[in-house]
């Protein structure tokens, strides 16, 4: 019953299926009657010792597998050989020391080809295939690179391996879309041996600066140089603010030297617009200090020190010896 829902395990026959705490338990044996010894690949039926081997499969409706193989461990046979002992392997199902089943490691790989670290690594989780960031980042760094076709329009660009302290070059294959090499500096030297391994390259994309017209130069003498558009348009940026501030310092100085030969335009003294009842009450303040001011102007003619004035006025000593010959009470001009 259980051997056609587990279709990709050759070799393996299983024994068990158990669930517990939402894990599913697969027990499995190998069936294999000998193995070939990885360092001298003799083949030997001597079995040695038994052992359980846990990977961890694809889950089932949202549960986590664990697949537990009992494998066997063989003497090697050779006399000349290092290995004593050599534990057989499960090839279609595991690669040697894995702890996931080959399927969940081409899944899990295909998250990280297509989410990276962190975001494959919650997707994962979410589908019952816990695996850390770093180990999803692991995978992508194992997996083999494809074979490189011989290039025909590349570009040369820079690539901080640390941001403003060192630089390497960065080759990418522009008709597909792919990083060809990332070199360790940017020395023409460098660049130039890079493409002279590939005499395929018609068309080269690069930045402004000299060091890479001369690796092409030297390089591939058969290629057209070309500017990448990202430098092509900061070129032609350069260029507009270039001009365009040229004419607005023109046109700032020719409006500096209309306004210094117009006449001063003086701006008139703006009155504070006053409700009614405003003005009756500034009136009202203004006829009450003249009074104060005349009732003082009387007292001192009467020979009243200034703070006696102030008391009888009723304000304080200060205002009092403003009136002793003061600027704010100008005896020929009334508040
Ligand atoms: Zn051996």
């Amino acid at each position: 019953m259980t051997q056609p829902l587990l279709p990709d395990l050759p070799g393996l026959s299983i024994e068990q299926i158990t669930l517990t705490d939402g894990v599913i338990t697969v027990l499995a044996q190998s069936h294999t009657t000998q193995a070939s010894c990885p360092a001298c690949t003799s083949l030997s039926s001597r079995i040695h010792s038994r052992y359980e081997r846990i990977l961890f499969d694809l889950p089932w409706s949202g549960r986590i597998v664990r697949l537990v193989v009992q494998v066997r461990r063989f003497l090697c046979l050779q006399p000349t050989c290092p290995r004593k002992t050599f534990a057989e392997a499960i090839p279609a199902v595991a690669e040697r020391y894995a702890r996931r089943t080959i399927r969940l490691k081409e899944v899990l790989e295909s998250l990280a080809l297509a989410l990276g670290g962190e975001q494959g690594s919650r997707l994962a989780a979410a589908l019952r295939m816990r695996c850390s960031p770093d180990t999803l980042l692991r995978l992508l760094r194992r997996l083999p690179d494809d074979p490189v076709e011989p290039p025909r329009v590349v570009s040369l660009d820079d690539w901080a391996w640390r941001r403003g302290h060192r630089y390497g070059t960065l080759i990418c294959d522009l008709e597909r879309h792919r990083r060809l090499d990332i070199l360790p500096d940017r020395e023409a030297a460098s660049v130039a041996a890079w493409l002279k391994r590939y005499p395929s390259i018609e068309i080269i994309s690069r930045d402004r600066s000299d060091t890479y017209a001369t690796a092409a130069r030297i390089g591939a003498p058969q290629a057209i140089q070309v500017t990448d558009r990202w430098h092509l348009l900061k070129n032609l940026s350069e260029a507009l603010q270039r001009c365009l501030s040229h004419h607005l310092s023109m046109d700032r100085k020719q409006q500096t030297r209309e306004l210094l030969e117009a006449p001063p335009v003086l701006q008139g003294k703006r009155t504070p617009y006053l409700s009614p009842l405003q003005k009756q009450t500034v009136q009202l303040h203004r006829t009450e200090r003249v009074a104060r001011y005349e009732q003082a102007l009387a007292l001192r003619k009467q020979g009243l020190s200034h703070q006696a004035i102030a008391e009888s006025v009723g304000v304080g000593p200060q205002h009092g010896s403003a009136l002793d010959g003061g600027w704010s009470f100008p005896r020929t001009q009334k508040a």
